[in-house]
């Protein structure tokens, strides 16, 4: 088992290295994350090398997509953990820049989706997309390998992401893939680390509930109001705090719909005490 792994900082060297294996014919998959590596992260890199030669993973944890009051400096960091990970799984190379390598001082350029970021959590986390979007088009740009990675659990980013690749002709393949979860359903993520005992045992309402909303309205496609009520009591009854939304949108537009006419995904946002959760679930019709 590999225990070491080649371990880039800056765009040049990135640049390089994939312009060898492109020399050998090649195929690259980029897997980006912002580290705290979990079995989803995991996931999206066996994805990755199942369908490519060569896999990239990158860690940046990037300061833009944080708003002013959010975790930025608490976010779990351990990149010598995560390394071992990656060597362990095979991954053959890991971008890990500095701020520094990514923005210039003076950077002047954001990549704004609109649409796509009016809902859902657009409005709770300003300028969140924006960071997400430029971040993603930069790595894109940097390595354009032929595959990216994007996990389902993060549905409205990876539509951004798609979206912008395909706006902006980046010639890069954006896959999506499933959530992993935990054995009671809560979606696997970094910032699970911050639940308290109490709180961890509570988390796993929001999957139960969005997944319920899903199988209702697969049966009463014109339920969805009485089932966005229902599924705002059944968290706030769990402990949850505040409630950003439970929504019913269209899977492509990411507008909520009254009445579910064709495929469309359940998607939660709340808070159990300092930390907040999302996920998502697909109405199967
Ligand atoms: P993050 O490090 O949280 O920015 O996530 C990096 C990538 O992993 C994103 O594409 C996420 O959507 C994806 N991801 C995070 N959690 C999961 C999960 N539980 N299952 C699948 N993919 C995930």
């Amino acid at each position: 088992m590999p225990t070491s792994i080649i371990t880039v900082r800056r765009v040049s060297e990135l640049r390089a290295l994939v312009a060898g294996w492109r020399r050998a014919d090649e195929t690259i998959g980029l897997v980006p994350t912002m580290g705290a590596l979990h079995d989803g992260h995991l996931a999206l890199i066996r994805q990755a090398q199942a369908d490519c030669r060569r896999c990239i993973a990158t860690l940046f944890v990037n300061p833009t997509q944080f708003g002013a009051n959010e975790d930025l400096a608490a976010y779990p960091r351990d990149e010598a953990a995560d390394r071992t990970k990656l060597a362990a799984l095979g991954v053959d190379a890991l971008f890990a820049p500095t701020v520094d390598e990514m923005y210039a001082p003076d950077a002047s350029t954001t990549v704004i989706v609109a649409g796509l970021t009016e809902h859902l959590c657009g409005p709770f986390r300003p300028g969140h997309f924006a960071g997400v979007a430029t971040v993603v088009a930069k790595l894109l740009l940097q390595s354009l390998p032929d595959a990216a990675y994007f996990g389902e659990k993060d549905f409205q980013q990876l539509q951004v992401i798609r979206r912008l690749a395909r706006d902006l002709d980046i010639p890069v393949r954006i896959v999506g893939v499933p959530t992993v979860r935990d054995a009671d359903g809560l979606a696997l993520s970094s910032r699970n680390a911050y639940l308290s005992a109490d709180e961890r045992k509570a988390a796993s309402t929001l999957p139960r509930t969005l997944s319920s909303i899903a199988e209702r309205l697969a049966r009463s496609p014109s339920d969805v109001a009485a089932q966005i009520d229902w599924g705002r009591a059944q968290l706030a009854a769990a402990g949850f705090g505040k409630i950003d939304y439970v929504e019913v949108c269209d899977v492509e537009t990411l507008q909520p719909v009254n009445e579910v006419s064709g495929p469309a995904r359940v998607f939660g946002a709340a808070w159990l005490g300092r930390t907040r959760l999302i996920d998502n679930a697909p109405v199967q019709r």
